[in-house]
């Protein structure tokens, strides 16, 4: 007999399909067996165990695409292990961690390492980019193709840009060979120049060096350049910034193969909410202008922007300690980010349910080649998110995260993950 659990009478968001209605969801050994009506009253399936998902959504697991998962090296600010039970917590069941750990995730032995510790650790899946370059220094190309071999996910120096564009050239048609993606964090380091605000009259009042809106977009525009020059795919983390986002839909329309991530702090927050000099609130790249904001719910709507990712990166007390100008940028996001998304995009009427769920699942799924992830067809994985988009509550410590530098600390969002499934296991139940 195969091992049964039956998700029942869930309103059913599946975009990957073009599924949007009242279903069950039987799920076999761990995988999607069947969707359809009325399968928890048929006589075959008596006995097998229920989650009653009346009133509520039920969506494919989040995949985020980019956090900072800090093992090895960084073991007190977050594990592999307590980063999973975040994710878990957020309806988060795919997470591609970032290579810039310590080490860097930079060879071969490094990254089976790594995978065997999720293995064993994680609840949910964890996939690895590969840097793109030896300890991310800019320099020298890892091996991509034994990277690939070892089960790199995507190649990315994320935490630094690849600021030498011949490069970044070269390394764009090394991975357009294999099919690996290449994830950017377009940052000009010359302009940003370790700012820790946006450069506005936000940092002006506050005395504290600011970031222009340009350092991130001057490398957004090379980027492009390079993607069109070499056809490879490129996708580019974290937007912030308003002409960032029309640069890529201007790309995307010359048929460029490029893509793009937002985050929740900056689709939510604007510069001007960052209270006092809470450097929690400090993230590379900073919050920005609302009309960058709207921007980014504009990418996020038309599609400029493909998918919804955290750049969950957590940091401990200490650090964040060290004030505005000398704390490490981030912000942890798992546990906040599918709810933050229903609060500013689903609830203020940004995006519809279908298409918020394609930025969170299927969206980057597809970005990564994941064909059995972001979607409830029958075969594919069963990660699943029970939601409820209505239920009010307030981040607060504790969280499962072992770090706790969040903006969204105390602030009051709406709709959450009631029971997580991964691999039809039960990952989290609120
Ligand atoms: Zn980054």
């Amino acid at each position: 007999m195969p091992e049964r659990l039956i998700v029942a009478g869930g309103l059913v968001v599946d975009p990957a399909r073009g599924l949007e209605a009242v279903r069950d969801v039987l799920i076999e050994d761990g995988r999607i067996a069947a969707v359809a009506a009325g399968l928890s009253r048929k006589s075959a399936l008596k006995g097998a165990p229920v989650i009653e998902a009346k009133g509520k959504w039920v969506i494919p697991g989040l995949v985020d695409m980019h956090v900072h998962l800090r093992e090895p090296g960084r073991e007190g600010d977050e594990t592999i292990e307590t980063g999973a039970k975040a994710a878990a917590r957020g309806g988060v069941t795919t997470v591609l961690a970032m290579a810039n750990t310590e080490p860097v995730c930079d060879s071969p032995s490094q990254l089976a390492f790594l995978r065997a510790k999720a293995r064993s650790d994680a609840a949910i899946t964890v996939l690895f980019a590969g840097a793109v370059t030896v300890g991310q220094k800019g320099e020298r190309l890892t091996e991509f193709a034994k990277l690939r071999a070892a089960g790199a996910a995507a190649l990315s120096d994320d935490g630094r840009p690849v600021m030498n564009a011949g490069l970044l050239r070269r390394a764009l048609e090394y991975a357009k060979d294999l099919g690996l993606l290449v994830i950017d964090h377009c940052e000009d380091l010359d302009l940003s120049n370790g700012a820790c605000l946006h450069d506005g009259p936000e940092a002006l009042r506050k005395g504290l060096k600011g970031a222009p809106w340009a350092a991130e977009t001057v490398q957004v525009v090379r980027d492009i350049a390079l993607a069109e020059l070499t056809g490879a795919r490129l996708h580019i983390a974290h937007v912030s910034a308003a002409a960032s986002v029309a640069a890529i839909r201007a790309a995307k329309k010359r048929g460029i193969r490029i893509s793009a991530e937002a985050a929740p702090h900056h689709f939510s927050l604007n510069d001007d909410d960052v209270p006092g000099y809470d450097s929690n609130w400090k993230m590379n790249p900073p919050l920005r202008r609302a009309e960058d904001r709207q921007a980014l719910l504009a990418g996020l709507s038309d599609g400029a922007i493909d998918a919804i990712a955290t750049d969950h990166a957590p940091h401990g007390c200490a650090a964040k300690a060290l004030g505005m100008d000398l704390a490490p940028f981030g912000a942890i996001g798992l546990e906040t980010s599918l709810a933050a998304a229903l609060t500013e995009l689903f609830h203020k009427k940004v995006l519809t349910r279908r298409k918020l769920v394609e930025r969170l699942c299927a969206g980057p799924a597809a970005l990564l080649g994941l064909e059995n992830k972001g979607t409830l067809a029958p075969g594919a994985d069963a990660d699943l998110v029970v939601v409820d988009p209505d239920a009010a509550w307030t981040p607060a410590v504790p969280f499962f995260s072992k770090s706790r530098n969040t903006p969204f600390a105390g602030r009051r969002l709406k709709g959450r993950a009631l029971t997580t499934l991964s691999a039809g296991r039960i990952v989290h139940a609120l």
